[in-house]
Formats: C-alpha cells, sequence, structure tokens
C-alpha cells in the first residue's frame, strides 16, 4: 500500500517570471506502509521543496501527490491542512519544541488539540518517551536536556498523534557524530515499531544505507541511489 505517491512533480519558485527558478522536475516517488526511505540530496538539490510538497505545506506546479492513497492536487487549504495534521509527522534539524513545557506536555499539548483526553495522551508520550529510552526525562524542559534527548523528544512528538507518514529534514543533522547515531538507531527503533512510512534526508551515508532504500535527489531529479 503506497502511503506517498509522488508522480511527475515538478515546482518552480517564481514562476514565470524573470527569476524563475526550477527546483524539482518529474519527481517520481512512492513511499509503502513500514517503508524507511533516505533521501541524499546536496545543498540547493530541492530537499526542503520536495518535503514541503510531500508534507503539505506547499504546492506543486504539476504532477499527483497522494497521501494514504487520497489525491491532494486541488483540495482546499482546509482540507489539506486536516489530511497533514491527521496522517503526517515532521522531524527537522532543530527540535522546535516548546521552552516553556516539559519533554511530556510538548508531546501531550498536539494531541490535546486533536481531540484527545488528557489521560490517554499522557499514557501515549510515557510511552513514546519511554521507547526512545528517556522516560526518566518526563519532566524536565527542553533547555535542561541534551541536544540528543531533545530531539528524541521531538521523535516522540512527531509520532504523538499516531500519522502514517513521518517526513524528516537532517533529523540529526545538529548533533555530533556519536550522539547522531545513537539519536537515529532510536528513531529507526521507533519507526520500525509501527507501520510508518518515512522519508529521512540525510547527508550521512552510513545512516542512509542503514534503511530500506535510498534515493538521490540531484538538479530536481530522483536519481536512484
Ligand atoms: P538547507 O536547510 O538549506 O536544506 P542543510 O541544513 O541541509 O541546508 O545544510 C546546510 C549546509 O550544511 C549545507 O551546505 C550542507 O551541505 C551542510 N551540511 C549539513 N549537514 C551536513 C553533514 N552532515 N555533513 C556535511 N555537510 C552538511
Ligand atoms: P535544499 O533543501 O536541497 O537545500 P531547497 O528546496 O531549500 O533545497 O531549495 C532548492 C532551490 O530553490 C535552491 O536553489 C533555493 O535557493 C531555491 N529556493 C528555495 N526556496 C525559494 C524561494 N522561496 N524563492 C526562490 N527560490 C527558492
Amino acid at each position: 500500500e503506497a502511503m506517498l505517491k509522488l508522480a511527475g512533480v515538478e515546482k518552480a519558485y517564481n514562476k514565470g517570471k524573470a527569476n524563475e527558478v526550477s527546483v524539482l522536475s518529474g519527481i517520481d516517488l512512492t513511499i509503502g506502509a513500514g517503508e524507511m526511505v533516505a533521501l541524499v540530496a546536496p545543498s540547493g538539490a530541492g530537499k526542503s521543496t520536495l518535503l514541503h510538497i510531500a508534507g503539505l505545506l506547499d504546492t506543486a506546479d504539476a504532477g499527483v501527490v497522494e497521501i494514504g492513497g487520497e489525491d491532494m492536487v486541488g483540495r482546499s487549504d482546509r482540507r489539506r491542512t486536516i489530511t497533514r495534521r491527521q496522517e503526517v509527522g515532521f522531524v527537522y534539524q532543530f527540535h522546535h519544541l516548546l521552552p516553556e513545557f516539559t519533554a511530556e506536555e510538548n508531546i501531550v499539548l498536539p494531541q490535546l488539540a486533536d481531540g484527545i483526553s488528557r489521560k490517554v495522551a499522557e499514557a501515549r508520550a510515557a510511552e513514546l518517551l519511554s521507547q526512545v529510552g528517556i522516560a526518566d526525562r518526563a519532566g524536565h524542559r527542553p533547555n535542561a536536556m541534551s541536544g540528543g534527548e531533545q530531539q528524541r523528544v521531538a521523535f516522540c512528538r512527531a509520532l504523538a498523534n499516531s500519522p502514517r507518514l513521518l517526513l524528516a529534514d537532517e533529523p540529526t543533522g545538529n548533533l555530533d557524530p556519536g550522539t547522531s547515531d545513537q539519536v537515529f538507531a532510536a528513531l529507526m527503533e521507533l519507526v520500525r515499531g509501527t507501520g510508518l512510512a518515512a522519508l529521512i534526508a540525510t547527508h550521512n551515508l552510513e545512516l542512509a544505507a542503514r534503511m530500506d532504500r535510498v534515493v538521490k535527489l540531484e538538479n530536481g531529479r530522483i536519481v536512484v541511489g
């Protein structure tokens, strides 16, 4: 079952203007449930643009974008926002946790926003924190945690509402190499325990090789790795 399907996706910035820049041209990429795919791209290749289109934060100029078999092209902003909230989890290079809230609260809040009861949300947060090995940090604020711990919390937050698609942009790119390996392993374990489809951008070829498949993005096109 294809969780994410991109076909013939094209994107240019400043379209129709003198400074038009073509970023993606004819992107074909399908990711199945339970599949972890590494996205390797030199800087400026269009990686962020691709992740934003896949996660419904940006629109393609042409092509097919399907999430969970649902065609998202031409849908209203409202519909796209609902699908994004329900189906897509994002992780970035920087954690973007709310500094005034504890690790647990950072994972509970998006669930409350989704109508989940506090009791259920807290149990889910505890379960996720335990899965990434930092149950003992539940009551800590981000600035009282290490970079690796902060990023683990960000993974838990991304999965709190049980999305079916995870999009990650250099999730361990801000960590030193040793920490990066450990934190990446925690992310892989978290994803493996679910049927999640995951597209994870990384510059680290060793980490990329641990995933099910590697796709390379070069000059706006997917080049099979
Ligand atoms: P962007 O946010 O524009 O996509 P990145 O955060 O991916 O850019 O990268 C910013 C810069 O740091 C780029 O020049 C990129 O090549 C470099 N960079 C990022 N992560 C790594 C890494 N792990 N190894 C080497 N270079 C990296
Ligand atoms: P990556 O994440 O691989 O570094 P991006 O998707 O961020 O690449 O950007 C791809 C190309 O598109 C780059 O040349 C970048 O300068 C350009 N670009 C990105 N966003 C915009 C924008 N809003 N307007 C114009 N050009 C942009």
